[in-house]
């Protein structure tokens, strides 16, 4: 099925139940067993069915469903944000002793979770050059478990060297988790690329409205097979787990990334969606293709106008040409769409503020991907828990304004901007 059927129909049969067009939203926490048997079957995996929402929901599952296909992947498993969906991904391949290679432009979320909480846990991480990853390969080592990058990374707008990331990590058999939440599914398939596993906050472009927080993990398919291949770096997936009497996830035939994750970290730590989340989700996914389209279109616009304006120093938009990204997203993104957001640089910290406050129709917001325009200073709020040598390694500086376009008519988006600006 192509993609505009999938985020509509995928996993829902109208034929069941009372025939609702909309997805029912499954409110329960628990589900009745038919008997004992039937229960112990769930448990032990011989039978699939909902056990508790903290494992499993179907609703929560029928927007699995739509997300493992968009993303062509094998399975998804779906989670109540995207910083769980991040630290899933992570806590699912490496442990104490660990480390992870992480791009050196990413969300200040993540930023701090790699830099402060992983390491409290005992996982380390370092830093590469995401541009062309020169640096990437040196600095692997036999506790390398994952290399991490976003396919465009917010708030810095930078697109990494994909190809070559994910041909040294196949090199090394190591896991690469690409965190796809301002592409989208729409404009981009990491997983065609070779990428193992994609990550998603669907906070974001998935729910349109800013309506829902929650979060995506999608694998590829055959991972079980690359596991078996590389044991001694992965053995949780390929010996017995005493926490699930002695399973063995490979041994298992289900897609196995989401398996672990599903079956150790939601049971153990449980950052599982409400499922009215993921109704909203799953309504926001219906219109994903036709919002990003216009969310991309609509910024091209103002990234023009603002490349044009006197006051201002620099405009970084993938979609702009001559843009240090622009070959980048012509080859990997749909039409070489760049998505929402864009930053700019002005004169001065002050004159970032100033402009902030002076926008009326931008809403001064953190969130990205939102039917509104957005405006932020991530120098003072999303990246304020960094230093300043932090910051200028995460390509932040404090004259940098980044802004979420949003679905308005972008005549009155520009003629706001050049008033904040002229001001
Ligand atoms: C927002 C965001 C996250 C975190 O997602 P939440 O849903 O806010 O927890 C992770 N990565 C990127 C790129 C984001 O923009």
């Amino acid at each position: 099925m192509q993609k505009d059927t999938i985020a509509i129909h995928t996993g829902y049969d109208k034929k069941n139940g009372n025939g609702e067009m909309a997805v029912p939203i499954s409110q329960t926490t628990a589900y009745a067993f038919r008997d004992s048997e039937h229960a112990a079957n769930l448990f032990a995996l011989k039978e699939l069915g909902p056990i508790y929402t903290r494992l499993n929901n179907p609703t929560n599952d029928i927007l699995e469903q739509r997300y493992a296909q968009l993303e062509n992947g094998a399975a998804a498993l779906v989670t109540a944000s995207g910083a769980s969906a991040v630290f899933y991904s992570i806590a699912n391949i490496a442990e104490s002793g660990d480390n992870i290679l992480i791009s050196d432009k990413l969300y200040g979320g993540s930023v701090t979770l790699f830099h402060f909480t992983l390491k409290r846990f005992g996982i380390s991480v370092k830093t590469f050059k995401s541009d062309d990853a020169s640096d990437l390969e040196s600095l692997i080592d036999d506790k390398t478990k994952g290399i991490f990058f976003e396919s465009l990374s917010n708030p810095q707008i930078a697109i990494p060297a994909m190809d070559k990331i994910v041909e040294i990590a196949k090199k090394h058999g190591i896991i690469t988790i690409c965190d796809n939440t301002v592409a989208t599914a729409t404009l981009f398939n990491p997983i065609k690329i070779g990428v193992d596993i994609v990550v998603h906050s669907t906070s974001k472009y998935t729910s349109g409205n800013g309506t829902a927080l929650g979060g995506v993990i999608v694998e590829r398919d055959n991972l079980a097979e690359f596991f078996k291949q590389n044991s001694t770096k992965y053995p949780q997936f390929t010996t017995p787990d005493a926490s699930y009497h002695g399973l063995v996830y490979t041994d298992v035939p289900l897609p196995v990334f989401c398996l672990r994750a599903r079956l150790s970290l939601l049971r153990d730590i449980g950052a599982t969606p409400a499922p009215f989340n993921s109704w909203l989700l799953i309504q926001g996914l219906e219109t994903l293709s036709l919002r990003v389209e216009k969310h991309s279109n609509n910024a091209l616009k103002v990234a023009e106008f603002l490349k044009s304006h006197k006051k201002v120093q620099n405009v970084s938009y993938p979609g702009l040409k001559g843009d240090k990204y622009y070959d980048k997203a012509q080859k990997y993104f749909k039409n070489g769409l760049a998505s929402g957001l864009i930053s700019f640089e002005v004169e001065s910290f002050e004159e970032a503020k100033r402009v902030i406050d002076s926008a009326k129709l931008f809403s001064v917001v953190v969130n990205i991907g939102d039917s509104k325009s957005l405006i932020v200073h991530p120098a003072s709020t999303t990246h304020s828990q960094l230093n300043e040598e932090e910051l200028r390694k995460a390509g932040v500086n404090p004259t940098t304004i980044r802004l979420s376009i949003g679905l308005e008519d972008t005549a009155d988006l520009i003629e706001d901007l050049n008033q904040a600006l002229n001001k």
